[in-house]
């Protein structure tokens, strides 16, 4: 789910995982669209927008996991 990430939470997240997709592993300089931060629980299920509840995705997994 789409939502405005404040500039430092995406800079903890992006950092803990080392520019890479959580997901498969894909490295964020090797793509040509920047990657996504996404809610491992979304929105509509209750999560927060807090670090633990924040993942950095590729383009591919961000749009194949969706909010379920
Ligand atoms: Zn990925």
């Amino acid at each position: 789910m789409s939502r405005y990430i404040p500039v430092e939470l995406r800079r903890i997240v992006v950092e803990r995982a080392n520019h890479l997709c959580e997901y498969c592993l894909a490295f964020e300089g090797f793509s040509a669209v920047k990657f996504q931060i996404e809610h491992i629980v979304s929105l509509k299920h209750g999560g927060q927008t807090i670090a633990e509840n924040l993942a950095i995705a590729c383009i591919y997994c961000y749009l194949n996991k969706g909010t379920d």
